[in-house]
């Protein structure tokens, strides 16, 4: 036996290093469905639907393609429950010369798979993963000596690399790096948003969904109406469909919420793209393409290069630069209990029960109900970093810990003291009827601040405002803040304080 290739779960691409001058003949593929991968957190039940599924199917390819691969699906008594049993097992049957495989997505399995070479007794190779645009070492030079990172400033030099939407003599097209101004409509009805792209399960699917519902009965969400894709053709489907029908208006509604809408004009890209089913240059090229052929403005093309070239590599740049002490930062010292209709969605609060309900139906919600809805909420009310970083982690298909830490800790808690953002995206109950219609619908009232039926966004809002003058008084990017705060009478203060901590104290209740 030559060498052993363990190819993980998100890395599901025939372009993967682990697989570069590999010899068909000689080298064993290995592949694990273990338990204590799926188990270490909640996962949604769709999130390992998806993952289980994508990896069968990824297998079978290979296979296909003529390479041999071990492959061990999930039995609650396989005896190799974790990937270190799994691989002793496999080393101990093939005395591999090597074994090789590709930097992972998350510190916790990284610092055990660093550790295999003497638990082990094999030589094991890691290699870049060159899936991403900016490796981790291009993004160490790029951050070194800076005080704050800016993802606007990291995003220029990705677009100056990659040549994306450059023009040749090194402008950027249209002459702005950024549409975002054009990019905050809100969403009335029109145009009519697509449904998303669907593929109806198959036979390894439909097997991995009944396995998943009596295994993870007990896991979040539901396995009702699965319909992501699972290989890399239907992922490329998966692309040209939003190409087609939702990329045009992605821009003008990227910050839209809808009562009646979970996808609006999103990719709905991010399961596949973590997974490795889809490859983020390839992604940012077909987008550009369709700018080139008059299919989709530029507003639109624009906004969404910026969240895979800019946002995505821009945290997991972050992520490895900073772990594993990242994980541990508590800058504004929160310590409350994550409320427990994040996992039921019962709550009165229409704009956060529609964000959790869609999370249990689907293992998505977008962006802005991530960051602006159940992360806004946790940020005022200020929820222990770990806690709300663990939800996140399990309750998304997408979730992977590289890119749902840095989100979460950095952009969402502002934990890391603002080294990922410049001020804290707190808002009260207006930004939210400003980008929706759900508080048309709510039990509550958006216009109000102290009265028993406000919307308890709003004195949560001051309240957290005034609770962390000492952490933002000085951020020039908060100045207004602090000023319209400081205008209010004092009988106002105190009552929006009032009610804040009432609120606080009958969190359960909203
Ligand atoms: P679109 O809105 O259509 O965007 C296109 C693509 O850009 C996405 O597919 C994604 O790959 C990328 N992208 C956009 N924003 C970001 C970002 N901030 N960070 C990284 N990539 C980005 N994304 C994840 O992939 N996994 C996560 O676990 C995750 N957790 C998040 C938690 C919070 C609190 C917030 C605010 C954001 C999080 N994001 C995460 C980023 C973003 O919300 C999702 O990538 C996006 O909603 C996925 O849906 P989409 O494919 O329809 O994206
Ligand atoms: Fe959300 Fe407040 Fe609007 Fe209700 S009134 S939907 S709680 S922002």
């Amino acid at each position: 036996m030559a060498n052993l290739i363990l190819i993980l779960g998100d890395q599901l691409s025939p372009t993967l290093s682990a697989l570069e001058g590999a010899d068909r003949e000689s080298d064993l593929i290995v592949m694990a469905e273990v338990h204590d991968e799926a188990s270490y957190t909640n996962h949604h039940k769709k999130k390992l639907v998806f993952l289980f599924s994508a990896m069968r199917h990824f297998a079978q390819e290979l296979e296909q393609q003529g390479w041999r691969v071990q492959y061990q699906p999930y039995h609650p008594d396989n005896p190799a429950q974790s990937l270190e049993q799994f691989i002793r097992a496999a080393v101990q049957e093939h005395s591999p010369k090597r074994l090789i495989t590709t930097e992972c997505g998350e510190w916790r399995l990284h610092a055990q798979i660093r550790q295999w070479h003497k638990i082990l007794g094999v030589h094991v190779e890691i290699r870049p993963d060159t899936r991403f645009i900016c490796s981790i070492h291009e993004f160490a030079r790029w951050a070194e000596g800076k005080k704050q990172l800016r993802m606007e400033f990291f995003y220029r030099e990705m677009r100056k690399k990659t040549g994306l939407l450059m023009t040749p003599d090194g402008q950027p097209e249209g002459g702005n790096w950024n549409y975002d101004a054009d990019n905050r409509k809100k969403w009335s009805g029109k145009p009519p948003a697509p449904s998303p792209f669907r593929v109806e399960p198959d036979d390894i699917t439909r097997a991995v969904i009944k396995l998943v519902d009596e295994q993870f009965s007990e896991h979040f969400g539901t396995t009702d109406d699965f319909h992501f894709a699972v290989t890399a053709e239907q992922a490329q489907q998966a692309l040209a469909h939003f190409i087609d029908f939702a990329l045009p208006c992605f821009g003008d509604y990227q910050d839209a919420m809808s009562d009646s809408e979970d996808w609006l004009f999103h990719a709905i890209l991010s399961p596949y793209l973590n997974a490795g089913l889809l490859e983020p240059i390839d992604v940012c090229e077909a987008t550009v393409h369709s700018w080139h052929s008059g299919q989709a403005p530029l507003n639109a093309v624009e906004g969404f290069v910026r969240q895979i070239l800019g946002w995505r590599e821009f945290v997991r740049g972050i992520y490895w630069r900073l772990m594993p002490d990242y994980a541990q930062e508590n800058r504004l010292g929160n310590t409350r209990k994550l409320p427990w209709f994040y996992w039921t969605g019962d709550t009165r609060m229409r704009c956060m029960h529609k964000a959790i309900d869609a999370t249990y139906r689907n293992a998505y919600a977008h962006h802005i109900q991530r960051l602006m809805v159940t992360g806004n909420f946790a940020l005022l009310v200020g929820v222990n970093p770990e806690e709300i970083c663990d939800w996140y982690l399990a309750v998304y298909a997408d979730a992977y810990d590289w890119v749902e830490l840095p989100n979460v800790l950095g952009m969402v808690m502002h934990a890391d003291g603002g080294y990922l953002g410049s001020k804290p995206y707190a808002a009260s109950g207006k930004y939210i009827q400003r980008m929706s219609d759900h508080c048309a619908n709510c039990h509550y009232n958006v216009n109000k601040a102290t009265e028993g039926d406000a919307c308890p966004f709003n004195a949560l809002y001051w309240h957290f405002i005034d609770r962390h003058r000492d952490d933002f008084a000085s951020n020039h990017r908060m100045g207004m803040m602090y000023r319209n705060w400081d205008k209010q009478n004092p009988e106002r203060r105190d009552a929006l304080l009032q009610r804040a901590n009432w609120l606080l104290e009958h969190l359960e209740e909203l």
